[in-house]
């Protein structure tokens, strides 16, 4: 089967689908390509969120809302911890799987075409168009506890199945949200994202979380935790058997495999830390994948445009791409509206899509980069010596009212001005090479 199409999107994630949505309420004929068999499944995330993602999005939290989330424990590598309740609601946990089906529910609404088990496996381009092949597949088939809640199964839109085989498909614009598997970027020679960090989680039932702190995520840093980066559990409510749920996992450094990342989380249940929530909690199902960290020094190219994960936009501080993908689709729309209206579809044409990303994105990613080129050269020594510095009642004032998770780096000046001695203590750690390399 030959398709001629104005737009192909990569990936049907949040990223994709909105994007893909977007395109299609300008009038642009979209097709939105998925390999999987069903969108949101297998789930690969936490599903934490501020509440302003849902500013970008076409509905509100409404029934994919879990929990709120309200202030965190970070706990030292020693057992000193520090907690910090802003009283607010600083993020939501979200019914991930069904969050990527809604999305592409109203992308399927909008006009798109959604194709699922369709994978995109080459593209060529030239001076007319892109050519992608579409490799249909039999849709594989997932066990119990494998890939996502069972509640997700069988719910999000019905994609159109074409014939098994091979497809090539011809468009006017290819827009590459394929995560972190980041093909189209590879295919069009797009520069490497930094780094690759590696998850490993489940959603557990019968977790023991304090019932007078609903709100709380107990986070935990050091070498023995997460090498890297840091592990949580995040409350998600009381599941539908009456037990409270939470979602517990890490990422682990760059150059760590999944199967490090798996050891660490096995060995959250035993580590002193962490092990008194999770002792007896049973997992309903694993939550593993990689983040790409590091946006791409380019965004565009000749009829070729990147956004969400697959252009590295997550947040190098926790690892969130979901907001950031969301609003880069909403730059990346009207660019390539115009591309598509005036026939200019060239790398000069849509670089006002990358250089709003650099603006406005790029500021909190470049920010975020250097809070974590820090955070890599800890040692646990100094974790716990952070923890006691911000055991204070001004510094835990100050990440009460201004802590972000989108926006980490407006933390950082009232932070050093209410606890000065802070940085002399990171400078120190920032003079000392990043032992993660
Ligand atoms: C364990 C873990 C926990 C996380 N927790 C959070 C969190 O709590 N909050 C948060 O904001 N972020 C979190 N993230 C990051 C978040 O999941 C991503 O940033 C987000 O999913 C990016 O959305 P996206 O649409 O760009 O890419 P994705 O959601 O990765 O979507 C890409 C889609 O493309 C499809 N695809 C890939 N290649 C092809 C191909 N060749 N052909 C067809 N389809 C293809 C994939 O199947 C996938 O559906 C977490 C990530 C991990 C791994």
């Amino acid at each position: 089967m030959r398709k001629e199409v104005d737009v192909v999107v990569v990936g049907a994630g949040p990223t994709g689908s909105s994007a893909a949505r977007l395109l299609a309420e300008r009038g642009w004929s979209v097709l939105l390509l998925e390999e999987h068999a069903e969108v949101g499944i297998p789930v690969q995330c936490a599903g934490l969120v501020t509440p302003r993602t849902f500013d970008h999005t076409p509905f509100p939290i409404g029934d994919l809302h879990q929990n709120d989330l309200t202030g965190g424990r970070i706990v030292a590598p020693d057992g000193c911890a520090i907690e910090f309740d802003g009283k607010v609601v600083h993020a939501q946990a979200m019914d991930r799987a069904r969050f990527d089906q809604r999305i592409a529910e109203h992308a399927v609404k909008a006009g798109v075409e959604l194709w699922t088990s369709a994978k995109a496996v080459d593209a060529t381009r030239n001076a007319l168009g892109v050519t992608v092949r579409v490799r249909i597949e039999a849709a594989k088939g997932l066990g119990p506890g494998e890939g996502g809640p069972e509640t997700a199964r069988g719910q999000g839109p019905q994609g159109v199945q074409p014939a098994r085989g091979e497809h090539d498909v011809r468009c006017r614009l290819l827009v590459g949200a394929d995560g972190i598997r980041g093909s189209v970027a590879r295919w069009f020679d797009f520069p490497a994202v930094e780094e690759i960090v590696s998850c490993y989680e489940a959603e557990l039932c019968g977790v023991h979380l304090p019932a007078d702190k609903p709100g709380i995520i107990p986070m935990f840093a050091g070498a023995s935790q997460a090498p890297g980066f840091f592990s949580w559990i995040i409350p998600v409510g009381t599941g539908s058997d009456g037990l409270p749920r939470a979602r517990a996992g890490l990422a682990v450094a760059p150059g760590m495999n999944l199967q490090s990342a798996k050891a660490y989380y096995e060995r959250m249940f035993t580590d002193p830390a962490s092990a008194p929530y999770l002792k007896g909690a049973t997992p309903s199902y694993l939550i593993i994948g990689g983040i790409p960290l590091g946006l791409r020094r380019h965004l565009v190219q000749d009829r070729v445009m990147l956004v969400g994960d697959a252009a590295g936009m997550a947040k190098p501080t926790s690892g969130g791409g979901i907001y950031y993908g969301l609003v880069a689709s909403e730059f990346l729309a009207p660019v390539a509206d115009t591309g598509l209206r005036t026939d200019r579809l060239d790398r000069g044409s849509l670089l006002p899509y990358e250089r709003k990303v650099q603006r406005v994105l790029g500021r909190e990613l470049r920010k975020g980069k250097a809070l974590r080129a820090l955070y890599k050269r800890f040692r646990d020594a100094d974790f716990n010596r952070l923890a006691r510095l911000l055991d204070a009642p001004e510094a835990r004032a100050v990440i009460e009212k201004v802590g972000d998770i989108d926006y980490p780096s407006r933390l950082v000046l009232p932070l050093l001005w209410a606890q000065p001695r802070l940085a002399p203590f990171f400078l120190k750690v920032l003079l000392r090479p990043d032992v993660s390399r």
